[in-house]
């Protein structure tokens, strides 16, 4: 049987308009080396973005991890259409000097924001391609205590420029009661260093309460504790995505085993709208303000 993302549901957040000419969506993933970043964005849209990678010699392998991958699929749902972009970043800690470790990063969501700029001012205003940066995903290690200092300055190098939303990763290294005291500490911390994560737009007082219930949720489970599998195991007859241990199963999207499926909804179902108009409305102004300012002083 097929399998849905969910993004059939997009049409309900934008106007009709839009519904032909398809929707365009740009995720990047960040965080040290090894956290399964790459796994998780397979996960999330059930595509194999990195089905070709066996085919490149040990060169070029050196070559990927130092360089900012795009990817780009078309999929599409009960007649709706969508454009994911998918920006894969080194991971950092493979460098012996992790000074800086996010400038890459910064600097292309920078690079974005001033092709955008440039194209806006130009002659072919109608036809923009958008690649700006619509949200990061921010790995964070299940071994530690909270946030290292390195976590610390990333996410701030970050926050100005692109909705950040941090993840724990690998939550199947961890118990319940490890996931919710490691949950804990991040949130406080990210207040303490004043992180500026995505906020969830506050529901209007007129939404229903299964709305409010799912919204109230969104924002208590953050950071989204994940758990990413490229394999297909049987857990009660079907077949899922999980990974196989000698102790038994861990289902990817089982919401009792991790906040997988939470993550995907918001992104795809109900918040994807909204973290495209922060980027456009909140990133992109501060960047073309900034742009401004420099070219009349
Ligand atoms: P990246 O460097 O952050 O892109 O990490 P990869 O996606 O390449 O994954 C690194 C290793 O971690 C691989 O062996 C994956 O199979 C494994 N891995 C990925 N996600 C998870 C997870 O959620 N839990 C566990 N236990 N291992 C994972
Ligand atoms: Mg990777």
């Amino acid at each position: 049987e097929k399998q849905y993302v969910g993004f059939a549901t997009l049409p309900n957040q934008v106007h009709r308009k839009s519904v032909k000419k398809g929707f365009d969506f740009t995720l990047m993933v960040a965080g040290e080396s090894g956290l399964g970043k790459s796994t998780l964005v397979n996960s999330l849209f059930l595509t194999d973005l990195y089905k070709d990678r066996k085919l490149l010699n040990a060169e070029e392998r050196i070559n990927q991890t130092v360089e900012i991958i795009k990817h780009t699929v078309d999929i599409e749902e009960k007649g709706v259409k969508l454009k994911l972009t998918i920006v894969d970043t080194p991971g950092f800690g493979d460098a012996v000097n992790n000074a800086e470790c996010w400038k890459p990063i910064t600097d292309y969501i920078d690079q974005q924001f001033e092709q955008y700029f440039r194209d806006e001012s130009g002659l072919n205003r109608k036809n923009i391609q958008d690649n700006r940066v619509h949200c990061c995903l921010y790995f964070i290690p299940p071994f530690g205590h909270g946030l290292r200092p390195v976590d610390v300055e990333f996410m701030k190098a970050l926050h100005e420029k692109v909705n950040v939303v941090p993840l724990i990763s690998k939550a199947d290294c961890l118990t319940p009661s490890e996931v919710k005291k490691l949950k804990d500490r991040v949130r406080e911390e990210i207040d303490k260093f004043g992180i500026k994560i995505y906020q969830f737009p506050d529901c209007d007082s007129d939404e229903d309460e299964e709305f409010k219930q799912q919204d109230k949720e969104l924002k208590e489970s953050t950071p989204f504790a994940v758990i990413g599998s490229n394999t297909v195991v049987e857990a009660k007859g079907q077949r899922v995505r999980g990974r196989l241990y000698p102790w038994g199963i861990v289902e990817v999207e089982n919401q009792s085993h991790c906040d997988f499926v939470k993550l995907r909804n918001m992104l795809i179902r109900t918040h994807m709208h909204d973290l495209k108009d922060v980027t456009c409305d909140v990133h992109y102004e501060n960047y073309r303000a900034q742009c401004i300012q420099q070219m009349t002083s």
